[in-house]
């Protein structure tokens, strides 16, 4: 028999390494192992996206929610990072009055607290000093729209700057996006829908970055369904906003989850899929829409894969992740995981939210304090998927997914 000369041994070997290795990376015959390709490097970093301060805000009451009470609150309940988020209108007003001072407007400082912030900073915790930019209209029926600013470079970032959000009447909500853009802040619509219409977003623009489809007022309520609806709306239309949570909390002695009117820090809370909790790489989850919003101990993840397993959210997706739990207080539960596939987009009608056609591809009961991590089969159909954990018992204690949107 013919003896094979060792270097050819070598050559075969490394053909036959080498086809195999193209055939893991050949996108029809990916395998990814036996269980689901391991997470990408980084973690789920909790936070505060719409925080109000005492000496900042003028309506937070006379007790005082200083920017260290609001730390101490926050490492409380295990948050990595807080933003104030201080009305433009009474910015450095007097905190023991509501009422709004002519003298104060458009004056500014905008971050009266930027230093503070910078002081309570550490490896385990960021605070940050933005702003919500918020015009009003004289006539309480007519929305204009708050803006939540938050500061994407915290080294070039003029705090100087001043936001123009009187007189009455004169400035639109889509105004303030672009003195938000402007200025270098990523920009929040923060509750879009509201009861009092005069804080209720305008649509004067579509240009924001995100909104904020919970707001810790009342819990989730039918107006975050709402703006959860204008979120998928827009992912519909094939905008890539981003889905955020902020409690509006003024006050932070408020015990969780909070009553109400006076929302607790941190009800709900966001959680950004960061590489290290640094705030540019949060920003840079923010941007690319890696959120998860919740209260209390439930969480809701949602995660694509291919029929190898391999992580996918392109029309090779064969299996949607759903991983989470849910806190001892959401009473019964329905996780749902929804496909929504068209928007009747009625904006700017402010009154209520864009009707989405969606089915429900996935539903079971949870129970408190379950965990758990589901499997569902999808034909990869274009559509954008999400999912909710929402509970009978109260509306604090939810969990809302981010969207995977398959295109085609
Ligand atoms: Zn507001
Ligand atoms: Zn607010």
């Amino acid at each position: 028999m013919r003896i094979i000369p060792t270097s050819n041994i070598f050559f075969l070997l490394f053909l036959f390494i080498t086809l195999i290795t193209a055939s893991c990376k050949d996108k029809e015959s990916n395998i990814c192992g036996d269980d689901y390709e391991t997470d990408p490097p980084g973690q789920w970093y909790k936070g505060d996206f719409h925080v109000h301060a005492t000496g900042a805000s003028n309506d937070t009451g006379n007790i005082p929610s200083y920017p260290a009470d609001i730390k101490q609150a926050a490492k409380q309940i295990g948050l990595d990072f807080v933003v104030l988020t201080d009305h433009s209108n009474s910015t450095g007003s007097d905190p023991s009055t509501t009422a709004e001072d002519p003298a104060l407007f458009n004056q500014g400082p905008e971050f009266p607290y930027w230093k503070e912030c910078a002081a309570l900073t550490d490896p385990d915790f960021l605070m940050i000093d933005g702003n919500e930019l918020s015009p009003r209209h004289p006539d309480n029926s007519v929305p204009t729209g708050h803006i939540g600013c938050l500061p994407m470079n915290l080294e070039t970032f003029d705090t100087t700057v001043v936001f123009i959000d009187r007189p009455m009447g004169t400035v639109t909500g889509g105004n303030t996006v672009q003195q938000a853009k402007d200025a270098g802040c990523y920009t929040i619509v923060n509750h879009p829908y509201a009861f009092t219409p005069h804080i209720a977003y305008d649509w004067t623009s579509y240009d924001y970055d995100a909104m904020e489809i919970w707001n810790g007022t009342i819990g989730y309520d039918f107006q975050d369904q709402d703006g959860r609806d204008a979120w998928l709306c827009d992912l519909l239309n094939g905008k890539k906003t981003t889905a955020v949570g902020g409690s509006d909390c003024h006050r932070a002695y408020i015990n969780p989850p909070g009553n109400g009117l006076d929302p607790a820090l941190g009800y709900p809370t966001t959680a950004v899929f960061a590489e290290r909790l640094e705030w540019p790489a949060i920003i840079e989850g923010l941007k690319s829409g890696k959120t998860a919003i919740f209260g209390g101990e439930s969480r809701l993840l949602l995660d694509g894969y291919d029929g190898g397993l391999c992580r996918s959210e392109s029309q090779e997706t064969r299996y949607l992740r759903l991983r989470g739990s849910a806190d001892a207080n959401i009473g019964t539960a329905t996780l749902s995981l929804s496909k929504a596939t068209s928007c009747s987009d009625n904006r700017p009608d402010y009154t209520d939210g864009p009707e989405i056609e969606q089915e429900i591809i996935y539903q079971e009961t949870i129970y408190p304090n379950d965990a758990f991590d589901i499997r569902v089969a999808i034909a990869g159909d274009k559509g954008v998927y999400s999912a909710t954990l929402i509970g009978d018992a109260t509306t604090y204690y939810n969990a809302l997914s981010r969207a995977i949107t398959i295109e085609q």
